[in-house]
């Protein structure tokens, strides 16, 4: 599977509470059919984001299905899952996101969620600028996302903003923010690059609002923001913990098939 990582394991904690960021994409069906056979997750929330193309999915709890253009998966991996993440063939690109979404220590265990949103769950709110916002989580305005009750109170926005025009998010106090630019190009206030381009991420410092401007293409980029976690994080490929012994654990309990703990399907939406 082709994809481009835009920051994992080295960086933590800088993007706490978030934990990687993967942008998956290519016109060549060679380079992503392989796709994520099975594997499992435990102690974090793993965010799918389809631009283009499908993907199929299975899972322990029972879910299963193809996610398409401008759906999400929202997975909550809890005590544990295994699932698969395979693409299908199709005639354009494959494309889209995989983000990490980290859990405070009290609900690694907890049992897991599945949530799967199709692009017309998703609302795109319309700003006085000309931007087109789309709410996955959190607010923008008055208009709240549908996956809700994260315990770090994420934003997950795909913003695109005409040539020329600006676009404001307020954030709070403390919170990480990011953003990923998907297509054209653009500047954030307060940071070194006076242009960020398709590809790149841009980690936010401390302040009260990220202020963007779009170049003379537009700009179209990805919006995060999270409550940093600030506890010890213990990572072993799939599986993110907060000490070297739940990853013993773990790993002891997939060789002694008692990795999963919940088979129930769990539908939230
Ligand atoms: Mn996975």
């Amino acid at each position: 599977m082709r994809l481009r990582r835009s920051f994992s394991n080295p960086e933590v904690p800088l993007f706490d509470p978030f934990l990687l960021l993967d942008r998956f994409g290519s016109n060549n069906p060679a380079d992503y059919l392989a796709g994520f056979p099975w594997h499992p997750h435990r102690g974090i929330e793993t965010v799918t984001y389809i631009l283009d193309g499908r993907v199929a999915h299975r899972d322990t709890l029972g879910n299963e299905g193809v996610i398409g253009p401008g759906d999400v998966q929202w997975m909550n991996s809890g005590s544990g899952i295994i699932h698969q993440e395979m693409p299908q063939r199709t005639e354009g690109a494959l494309s889209g996101f995989q983000l990490w979404v980290n859990l405070p220590a009290k609900e690694k265990m907890s049992t897991p969620a599945y949530r799967g949103l199709t692009a017309p769950d998703l609302p795109v709110v319309p700003t006085d600028a000309g931007a087109q916002v789309k709410v996955v989580a959190g607010t923008y305005g008055a208009v709240e996302g549908p996956v809700r009750g994260i315990p770090v109170d994420p934003t997950y926005l795909d913003v695109s903003v005409p040539a020329g025009a600006a676009f404001e998010l307020p954030t709070p106090p403390g919170y990480t923010a990011f953003a990923h630019a998907i297509d054209g190009a653009g500047s954030f206030e307060g940071t070194d690059s006076s242009s960020v381009a398709s590809g790149e991420t841009v980690l936010f410092g401390p302040g009260r609002a990220v202020s963007a401007r779009a170049g003379d293409q537009g700009f179209r980029f990805l919006l995060v923001t999270g409550r940093p976690l600030h506890e010890p994080v213990a990572w072993y490929g799939p599986i993110v913990m907060n000490t070297r012994a739940e990853l013993v654990t773990a790993m002891q309990q997939l060789d002694h098939g008692q990795f999963i703990h919940h088979r129930r399907p769990i539908v939230e939406e």
